[in-house]
């Protein structure tokens, strides 16, 4: 999708702070943190929201939840770390190609991001 933010991360068009990558993921900083850790995970490939990604590919979807592991461990979070999937406008979603949020260090009771 030529306009989607997160596609222009994905093919290198915009600049991000890349905390770990696979083959069909990425995952990067928070432009505007909310917690210590505050990282973002997305498939590669375009979809709007966590249904959409789960319903046609749920297999993505699980290595999604792999990659979001995978940044917990890597920045010291691993056993304590919220993910959140805001989907929909109304539940704060801001940028529509599917991101996990992984969030945690030092805080908890995280409201919405
Ligand atoms: P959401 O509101 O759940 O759609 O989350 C979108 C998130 O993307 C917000 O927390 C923003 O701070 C973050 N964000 C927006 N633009 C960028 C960017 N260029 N690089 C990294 N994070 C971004
Ligand atoms: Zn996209």
């Amino acid at each position: 999708m030529s306009d989607c933010l997160f596609c222009k991360i994905v093919a290198g068009d915009l600049p991000a702070s890349l905390v770990h990558e696979t083959g069909n993921t990425l995952a990067f900083r928070d432009i505007s943190p909310k917690a210590p850790v505050h990282v973002l995970v997305i498939p590669k490939a375009h979809y709007a929201n966590v249904a959409e990604l789960g319903a046609a590919d749920p297999a993505l979807a699980g290595d999604v939840l792999a990659t979001a592991a995978a940044v917990a461990e890597k920045e010291g979070v691993r056993d304590t770390f919220r993910l959140v999937f805001n989907t929909g406008a109304a539940m704060g979603q801001t940028v529509f190609h599917v991101h996990a949020h992984v969030l945690g260090g030092g805080r908890t009771g995280f409201g919405e991001v």
